[in-house]
């Protein structure tokens, strides 16, 4: 078995849906369970569906619920066999008209709750898998639907609940590979339910975390993430075009480089592949014989001292000094139970006697937050700044690394230095107006040549 997950824009239209059944269809001797996310933009478009309702715009959520009605209607009837054709339309009206109560039900309310939330938002992934589910019979692939709440059991932390192990793998191992040695098990990512059986969502991106659990749940020979880009590349090709695909990468470098900005994977993906060691491959939808990147549990040889470079961009960057905390204790406890208070995660820190810099990415509190650091610091922000991360699990092996980093930088003015946590990192804040020439000098640097086992030109 294995398992293949296709994003959003892999199922975004009768044409997506199409390339993906002959991919899919390719690979049927491997016992495919195919995990979709919601088509196209539909998650962003039912949040702010909700939004619309809970601000009690009545004529622009029922026009927004119309709109996505249509173009799942749409795009689903080009690729849906004649014959369930009617059974098509009967649960796209099911679920619109469930959804639209749902929707009206809030607009009375007038409150948006994270379980509401994810009441709407699990509309996307349950109607695409059920749309490719019947586009595949259609395309000549057996395929069954499986409703991804009834084998992913959450804990109760609405929008970004966390999978109950044991309980999702016992019910993964008992349910699907029966389906999978049948037919093609199609499911929606993102969505799962809780102990009680109340919808609930795994966050944001979460469709590549539940390709991960349930390769981990049926032990997988392989996950499979397709999606729009050729695989890992070198440097975030928004920032800098001109990089090369990395074919093999080790776990640890690949959890890395999400945790820092690379778009290509959810960082927590990697978690149940490496404990059950399946290697998961990126690849391309648009381009399927690209052969993509492989992510492995052990690490990878290779000549190269850095194997990408990631970036993220819009970080603040905040300064936190404190005399009266000269030789005094518990300045860091402080600091981070402000932190802990407001749920605000913290990103990189660079700390001396009484000042302490540090970086996050959610503002949502900061105002508050530093009205409370304030009580005891004096506390600076400076907006607009980003982190690149230069990742390779060579940097802790190799001399001269920082050299060649703060000499590729020299023109620029780096805020904040950090090495050493995470032994095959190394990264560094500069201003966001800075980051392209950042990646690309340091691109230059670091990847004048390649090692061909590692990477494609
Ligand atoms: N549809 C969800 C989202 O847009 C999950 C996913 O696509 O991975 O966040
Ligand atoms: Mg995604």
């Amino acid at each position: 078995m294995i398992v293949m997950k296709f994003g959003g824009t892999s199922v975004e239209s009768a044409q997506a849906i199409e390339r993906v059944a002959g991919i899919v269809k390719s690979r049927a001797d491997r016992h495919p369970i195919v995990v979709v996310s919601a088509m196209g933009k539909t998650t962003n478009k039912l949040l702010a569906i909700a939004n619309a309702a809970v601000a009690g715009k009545r004529d622009e959520y029922i026009r927004q619920i119309h709109d996505l009605r249509d173009f799942h209607s749409r795009e689903a009837r080009q690729v849906v066999p004649l014959a369930h054709r009617t059974e098509l339309d009967r649960t796209l009206d099911d679920h619109f008209q469930e959804l639209t109560e749902l929707v009206k039900g809030i607009a009375v309310i007038g409150e948006l709750t994270p379980r509401s939330i994810d009441a709407i938002s699990s509309y996307g992934e349950r109607l695409s898998s059920y749309v490719v589910a019947l586009a595949f019979e259609h395309f000549g692939l057996p395929a069954v639907h499986l409703d991804a709440r009834r084998v992913i059991v959450t804990d109760r932390r609405h929008t970004h609940a966390g999978p109950l192990f044991p309980e999702t793998y016992k019910r993964l191992e008992a349910t699907v590979p029966p389906l999978a040695m049948q037919k093609v098990v199609v499911m929606g990512g993102f969505i799962g339910s809780t102990e009680d059986g109340v919808t609930s969502t795994l966050g944001r991106g979460g469709s590549d975390f539940t390709a991960s659990i349930v390769g981990a749940g049926v032990r997988a020979e392989e996950i499979q993430i397709w999606t729009d880009v050729d695989g890992m590349l070198t440097a975030d090709p928004t920032i800098f075009p001109g990089g090369h695909r990395v074919k093999t990468i080790s776990f640890a470098e690949a959890a890395e480089l999400a945790y820092f900005g690379a778009k290509v994977l959810h960082p927590a993906t990697v978690i149940p592949a490496v404990e059950h060691n399946i290697p998961v491959m990126i690849l391309n939808s648009r381009r399927p014989d690209v052969a993509g990147t492989r992510i492995v549990g052990s690490a990878v040889t290779c000549s190269n001292v850095v194997k990408s470079i990631a970036c993220k961009r819009r970080i603040t960057l905040v300064n936190i000094h404190s005399t009266r905390m000269f030789m005094a204790h518990g300045f860091l406890r402080r600091i981070f139970e402000v932190f802990d208070r407001y749920e605000t995660s913290v990103d990189m820190i660079a700390t001396s006697e009484v000042s302490v810099s540090l970086t996050i990415d959610n503002t949502e509190h900061l105002a508050r937050i530093s009205e409370e650091l304030g009580e005891f610091s004096e506390v600076s922000t400076e907006p607009e700044q980003a982190i690149v991360c230069l990742v390779g699990e060579n940097i802790r092996y190799t001399k001269g690394v920082a050299a060649r980093v703060f000499n590729a930088l020299r023109e620029l003015n780096i805020r904040m230095i950090s090495q050493g946590a995470s032994l095959l990192n190394l990264s560094v804040v500069v201003a966001e107006a800075d980051l392209r020439h950042a990646v690309q000098w340091l691109h230059e640097e670091f990847f004048r040549e390649l090692d061909p086992e590692v990477f494609e030109a």
